[in-house]
């Protein structure tokens, strides 16, 4: 519903009407296309949102993913099993006609691309292109280069971050696209660097790159990092790249230092090349400029895209009271002033129609009265999706004193993450054995984007449990809270600068183990979250509504794309320092 039509793009100017390209392994486009896995999708797709509402000049490019990232089916004992998600590209997309190759074990792959028009609220289309290896005249196993998203082995990885970096770039220009920044969205996207440099020396393999060559290259180059652990870097072995990318670029990026310990470091890689480089949150910056140390790294916060994961509920109501939200998310700071009859009752109606899905999936159904937790996000180990379940004693005593306690669970393991998998059995385990009347914990299957906007929107409280420092970021409390939904969580990723403490959520305080750490989720569950919901709804009514306007307006992707512009892609220039004689400060 748009109320207001005017153009956002006054906040910055774009010079030489060049383009930005963007480039991300996986964007989570359109909720019927299966191209993403999770957050770092999920951060993409919100990212091109925003920048098409706001009229920013971009493209983007990403892996067509012919055979979708996979559906979850969860068996009664909780054991995941997984089905391609093939889908047709010319359902959603147009075929271009330009190709171009890339070298892959030394064949040639040709390469076409798929356009994706995301259209935003005043009409300004970013194109995605989505690049596809599945034609006549590649081999069968090349042609399978651009089907599974981070499906096979480091050896297909490796294959299909050439298609990526090195096709994108050529692909960009045989569209004839004018790109003057690239994004290099997380490092599997850095081999983009390589193929800018193989321009600018005019193809010449040989030749040997100058400073002033690799400058031009950084001069066009920023780079987002997401991932605070060593081992979540992309990394090759020498053997694999001079097989895969061959002897002589191997070679060159030996000598351009983008091998660390032997190995093929993507993100060292983009790092090297790139003018602006950041992380995703300010502690996620601090990590990361621990990790490389050589390098300086910013940071800008990640976000949502607003009018994607807010309820039509409170969509409605924001409309009503603060119009100006949609071109302007600023403005979402003056839902503090929402009358807090008006936001209960749009929740509720989310909350509605949550129940009414996970009643609809699994027959069950659940008490829009009772307290509400959510947890839905990747199935990794780091996460915890167990903390919840430490003491189950502890737990069943709470929703006893709570007067009932509903939690819901949702989340995909990665298939080659067994460790993974066992902590879903042992999520579904638990609710098995704890569910009854007073308790009651369901497993979700086949978490996505429908089913977590429906999460986010409709639970009361949005639990997070990391073990620190491993959340770069975290997006989807972000969602909670333009939703009016408090965050129960670690103090790790955003949630250190999103919580103020009985304003917008609650924090878990830091414990030497998980016992201690799941003790301090169970004392902020019993003393503060418990009687409030309980025995305060006006007070609760306040807490959404300041989660609203002070999380909401901060953490979505219209700032981030602003910050981004300003900082990353088109900076201003520092504006001259004016001498200033002394006696000036005097007065
Ligand atoms: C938002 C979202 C994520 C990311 O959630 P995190 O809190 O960052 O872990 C993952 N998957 C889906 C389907 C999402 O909508």
């Amino acid at each position: 519903m748009q109320t207001n039509s005017s153009k956002a793009n006054f906040y910055v100017d774009f010079p030489n009407s060049g383009k930005i390209a963007y480039f991300s392994m996986e964007i989570a486009i359109h909720p019927e296309m299966p191209t993403y896995s999770g957050g770092l999708g999920v951060l993409a797709g919100d990212t091109l949102r925003s920048a098409a509402d706001l009229s920013v000049p971009m493209v983007a490019f990403t892996l067509l993913h012919r055979k979708g990232y996979f559906s979850q089916h969860l068996d009664s004992a909780g054991t995941q099993s997984e089905d391609i998600q093939p889908w047709n590209p010319a359902d959603f997309c147009a075929e271009e006609p330009a190709r171009i190759t890339v070298t892959v074990e030394g064949r040639v792959v040709t390469v076409r691309a798929w356009r994706y028009d995301l259209e935003g609220r005043s009409g300004h289309i970013v194109p995605i292109y989505l690049l596809d290896t599945d034609l006549d005249g590649n081999s069968g196993w090349d042609r399978g280069l651009t089907d599974h998203l981070y499906g096979g082995d480091t050896n297909y990885r490796l294959q299909q971050e050439i298609v990526l970096g090195m096709g994108g770039v050529r692909m960009a220009a045989a569209l004839g696209l004018h790109v003057n920044v690239y994004h290099m969205n997380e490092g599997h996207a850095a081999l983009l660097t390589l193929a800018l440099l193989e321009q600018q020396l005019g193809g010449g393999l040989l030749d040997v790159p100058t400073e002033a060559d690799i400058e031009q290259v950084r001069r066009r180059c920023v780079f987002t990092t997401h991932t605070p652990v060593p081992a979540g870097h992309d990394r090759f072995s020498t053997e694999q790249a001079i097989r895969i990318l061959g002897g002589d670029r191997t070679a060159r990026l030996e000598r351009l230092g983008c091998f660390q310990q032997n190995l093929l470091n993507m993100t060292l890689l983009a790092l090297r090349f790139s003018r602006y480089a950041n992380a995703v949150a300010m502690q996620h910056g601090k990590v990361s400029r621990e990790m490389f140390p050589e390098f300086t790294i910013g940071s800008i916060t990640n976000g949502v895209h607003a009018p994607t994961w807010i309820s039509d509920p409170v969509q409605q109501l924001l409309d009503e009271h603060i119009p100006a939200w949609r071109q302007d998310t600023l403005c979402l700071r003056n839902a503090i002033d929402l009358p807090e009859a008006r936001i209960r009752m749009a929740h509720a109606r989310a909350k509605g129609e949550l129940l009414a899905e996970v009643a609809s999936r699994t027959g069950l159904v659940l008490n829009p009265k009772v307290l509400t937790l959510g947890f839905a996000r990747r199935v990794a180990t780091y996460k915890r999706a167990n903390l919840l379940f430490n003491d189950p004693e502890r737990l069943v005593e709470i929703a006893a004193a709570a007067g009932g306690l509903q939690i819901l669970f949702a989340g995909k393991a990665h298939p080659q993450d067994e460790p993974g998998k066992a902590l879903i059995r042992e999520v579904i385990d638990n609710a098995a054995r704890l569910s009854d009347d007073v308790l009651r914990v369901v497993y979700l299957e086949n978490y996505s984007w429908d089913l977590g906007a429906l999460l986010t929107a409709g639970v009361d409280v949005w639990v997070n449990t990391p073990r620190r420092p491993y959340e770069a970021s975290g997006t989807s409390g972000m969602k909670a809270a333009l939703n009016g939904v408090p965050s129960l969580s670690v103090l790790d990723g955003w949630w250190i600068e999103g919580c103020i403490e009985g304003v917008t959520g609650w924090a878990i305080e830091d414990g030497a183990d998980d016992a201690e750490e799941a003790s301090a989720l169970y004392n902020k569950l019993e003393a503060a979250i418990v009687p409030l919901y309980r025995d305060e709804p006006d007070k609760w009514a306040r807490l959404m509504r300041t989660t609203l306007a002070f999380n909401g307006s901060f953490f979505n992707t219209h700032r981030m794309v602003i910050q981004y512009t300003r900082n990353a892609y088109y900076p201003t220039k520092p504006a001259a320092r004016v001498p200033v004689r002394e006696e000036t400060y005097a007065d």
